[in-house]
């Protein structure tokens, strides 16, 4: 099964912002679970006795939606209700000025990153799943 345009553009954000503020993971994944196209999976740092900085989770999650947005030209707002990640940003309950501080962090980190984004989706479409030390290196390789 091949996976949508928007889902791999959606995971390429998710792991190219990762990268970027150092946020690891395991692998990153198009191929569908459950009731999701795709999604980014944790490594073992991510136990609860290691929590991460909330402002950066937070950018990480925006990511995805943001990266999403960028390549269709819709407009943030009106794809983040459609989305799992605004729960999981809400759960972080950041105080409005700090989500609106993510926001803006995260759209610069793709806008800034977008060849990388664009060659992360390429390769989720050809090969479903990357590992984060393969994408670290389409990052770096700008
Ligand atoms: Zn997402």
């Amino acid at each position: 099964m091949v996976s949508s345009i928007s889902c791999q553009y959606h995971e390429a954000g998710h792991a190219v912002a990762g990268v970027v503020i150092g946020r690891d993971f395991e692998f990153v994944t198009v191929i569908p679970i459950g009731n999701t196209e795709g999604h980014v999976a944790y490594s073992t740092a991510d136990d609860p006795e290691f929590p991460r900085p909330p402002q950066l989770e937070a950018i990480f999650f925006i990511a995805g939606p943001y990266a999403e947005c960028r390549r269709t030209r819709r407009s943030l707002p009106r794809l983040w209700i459609e989305q799992q990640d605004a729960s999981d940003v809400a759960a972080l309950q950041l105080s409005e000025a700090d989500f609106r501080k993510a926001v803006s962090q995260s759209m610069e980190i793709i806008d800034k990153n977008w060849p990388a984004v664009r060659r992360v989706a390429a390769a989720l479409r050809r090969r479903q799943k990357l590992t984060f030390e393969e994408v670290e290196a389409m990052v770096f390789s700008a």
